[in-house]
Order: C-alpha cells, then sequence, then structure tokens
C-alpha cells in the first residue's frame, strides 16, 4: 500500500492534475479512482504508471471494470489485510485469557500447596488426636477446592483451544483468499510477486535454473465486445484452468492483472519453458469455446507467450520486462505463438537497461 505524505502544494498540484485528466477520459472521480489517478500522478508505483500508460496507448476506455480492476490491483488489499489484523487480534485475545486461566490456576494451587505443608507440619508436631479431624476436613476442603479450580481450568482450556483453533481457520482461509484471485481460483497478482522473490533467492542460491511465463489472451477484447463479459469471464476461468494443469506443483501459475497471466517456473532452464509454454499455447488453442447453456460454438480463443530465463542477481523488473518484451514480440509477429528472450535478441529489440 503506497502512502501519500506530500506537501500541501505537491499534494493540490497532484489532485488537481488527477482530477483533469480523471474528467478527460470519463473517470467518475469516486474515492477509489482518485487514489489510482493520484498515484499515477505523483508517479508512485511504475507498475500503476505502466498499467494506465498501456491502457492510455491502446485507446480502452477506462469503464468501470477497467478502473475497478486498477484499484482491485494496486490498492485492493487493504479491507483483507484489516480482516487479517482483526483475526490476529482475535487470536491474542484468547491467547491472553489462557494466560490469565492458568495464573489463578496457579494461584490455587499455591494456596492448596500452602495447606498441605502446613497440615504435614501439624503432623509432624504430633497433634492431639481431637485436632486430627479439623486438620483433616481443612485439607479436605482445600482438595474440594482444588478440584474445582482445576475442573473449571479444563473447561476453560477446552473452550479456549477450540476457539483458537477455529480462528486459526479464519486466518487460513483468509491468507488463501488474500493471494487468490476471486474469479480464476489461481494464485493473483501478489502471490506472484511473492513466489517470484522467493524463486529468484532460491534460483541464486542453489545455482538453479528458473524461468518465466507471461501470458496474454489474443484479441480478447474482440472476444468480450462479440460474447460478452460473462462469457469473458468463463474463458478467463478457461486459459487459468488449462494453465495450471500443464505445469507442475512447484511452479505457481498467477493471473498477473486483466486478461494476462504470469507463471514463475523454479528449476526450469529457457529451452524446458518453452515446451511447457508451448503445451499451454496448443491446448488453449483446440479448445472449442461453447455457450453451455445454448450449446452454440463460439469459436477459440488463443495465447501469445513471452518466456525469459533469470540472470542469478538481476533486479527482477529487468527479468519481467525481457518476459514482457518476448511477448509482446509474439503478439507482433502475429499472436498465438511462443516466442522467448532469445527471439527478441535476435530480432534487434532493444534489451533492458541495469
Ligand atoms: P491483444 O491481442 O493485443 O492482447 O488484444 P486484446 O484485445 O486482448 O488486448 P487489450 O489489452 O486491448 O484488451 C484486453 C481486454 O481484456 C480488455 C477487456 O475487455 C478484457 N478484460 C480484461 N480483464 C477482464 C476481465 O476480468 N473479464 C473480462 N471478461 N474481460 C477482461
Ligand atoms: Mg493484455
Ligand atoms: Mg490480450
Amino acid at each position: 500500500m503506497i502512502k501519500f505524505s506530500d506537501p500541501i502544494d505537491v499534494a493540490s498540484h497532484c489532485a488537481r492534475a488527477a482530477l483533469g485528466m480523471m474528467d478527460r477520459h470519463g473517470v467518475p472521480a469516486h474515492p477509489n479512482n482518485f487514489v489510482v489517478w493520484y498515484a499515477y500522478v505523483a508517479d508512485r508505483d511504475p507498475e500503476l504508471t505502466k498499467a494506465i500508460n498501456g491502457i492510455l496507448r491502446s485507446g480502452q476506455k477506462f469503464n468501470d471494470m477497467v478502473s475497478a480492476d486498477l484499484f482491485e490491483r494496486f490498492f485492493g488489499t487493504s479491507q483483507q489485510e484489516a480482516e487479517l489484523r482483526a483475526v490476529g487480534q482475535r487470536i491474542e485475545d484468547a491467547v491472553g485469557r489462557v494466560i490469565e486461566y492458568l495464573s489463578t490456576a496457579n494461584q490455587g494451587a499455591e494456596t492448596y500447596g500452602a495447606a498441605l505443608e502446613s497440615f504435614s507440619g501439624e503432623l509432624a508436631r504430633g497433634p492431639a488426636v481431637a485436632n486430627l479431624g479439623t486438620l483433616v476436613k481443612t485439607v479436605l476442603d482445600e482438595t474440594r477446592v482444588m478440584v474445582e479450580v482445576n475442573r473449571q481450568l479444563e473447561e476453560r482450556l477446552e473452550n479456549s483451544s477450540g476457539e483458537i483453533a477455529r480462528l486459526r481457520e479464519d486466518l487460513d482461509q483468509l491468507k488463501r483468499e488474500a493471494t487468490t484471485d476471486a474469479l480464476t481460483g489461481i494464485a493473483n497478482r501478489k502471490l506472484f510477486d511473492v513466489s517470484l522473490r522467493e524463486a529468484a533467492l532460491e534460483a541464486q542460491e542453489d545455482r538453479k535454473f528458473l524461468s518465466l511465463m507471461m501470458v496474454d489472451i489474443d484479441f480478447f477484447k474482440q472476444f468480450n465486445d462479440t460474447h460478452g463479459h460473462m462469457v469473458g469471464d468463463q474463458v478467463l476461468k478457461l486459459v487459468a484452468r488449462t494453465i495450471q494443469d500443464c505445469v507442475r506443483g512447484k511452479d505457481t501459475a498467477a493471473r498477473y492483472g486483466g486478461e494476462e497471466f504470469a507463471v514463475v517456473l523454479p528449476e526450469t532452464g529457457l529451452k524446458d519453458a518453452i515446451q511447457v509454454a508451448d503445451t499451454i499455447r496448443r491446448t488453449v488453442a483446440s479448445r472449442k469455446i461453447m455457450n453451455r447453456r445454448s450449446g452454440q460454438l463460439l469459436g477459440q480463443v488463443t495465447l501469445s507467450i513471452g518466456v525469459a530465463e533469470y540472470d542469478f542477481g538481476e533486479p527482477l523488473g529487468g527479468f519481467v520486462h525481457r518476459a514482457d518484451e518476448a511477448l509482446y514480440l509474439a503478439k507482433r509477429q502475429g499472436r498465438n505463438r511462443v516466442l522467448s528472450q532469445d527471439d527478441v535478441n535476435a530480432a534487434g529489440s532493444v534489451g533492458f537497461q541495469e
């Protein structure tokens, strides 16, 4: 989450510029949209700038869906983070209660211990037989109290452990949701970023290959315009499922944004990654999209895929950029194809400056 702490004059300049741009592009000045455009004008996040520039270049309209997607991608985790924090707080409270119960029980045990000690002290002194009865009664009473304290403790601990187990499940569920794309059910952009970072560290440490695939559906705007967004969404699910089915367990297939997907492939060199990419491409291209309800055949969708291999220690931005460049070359060369960084080099395209 980006924090805004600009001085008043900068903030007011950016705010005016953002509102002006929103007006020009027909974006309603809702708070969420404003956050996006302010951050764009203030150039806060290179990825956001890239995303908006891409949309501007493509002439695409900033309709509600595009705007909501931008907000969700760059700022949309705060609600989930708040929920995660709330569950974390409840777990902390429950643990605090357990500690309280234990200390109460401990006090009970201390009192009981003291009573037993004084009883054995009395016994050692050889008490009068007449007093023995009273002494035994005191010990019995203290024992009953201790039994009761223990019973309560057991009950409370049982309740607490049930509560903590439930909260842990909530937490796991929230964590899963926070890293899952709601539409397709595969990893979201956030998990992709984390996975790529971790995979790069591991690759560097173990000196193992790491490849990255950027996938983009061809002419998807046209598909949506022809068949509607609901059908488009079903296609996104189908593509996501196909990608997921074609990769191994240790790979991370993620929805990178709108109709773009990305796959992190640890322990995989460029040649093998190209092969996996081509399997995905062929599988999707061979699927006939059908409207299940009407039985109408809607045609096919194809994918363009760019593949890059990690250079140990390089900035991750450069790695992603190389895969992106290969993807754009695949688009330029006619789509429905897999190209790699080698093709970009061969085509004499300009590389990323580190
Ligand atoms: P290209 O082959 O160059 O990639 O063309 P394209 O039409 O796929 O690319 P463009 O970037 O112009 O348009 C992407 C389209 O993807 C715009 C939007 O209609 C669609 N899209 C993005 N996100 C979603 C989504 O969540 N659901 C649906 N149904 N469509 C989406
Ligand atoms: Mg795209
Ligand atoms: Mg596309």
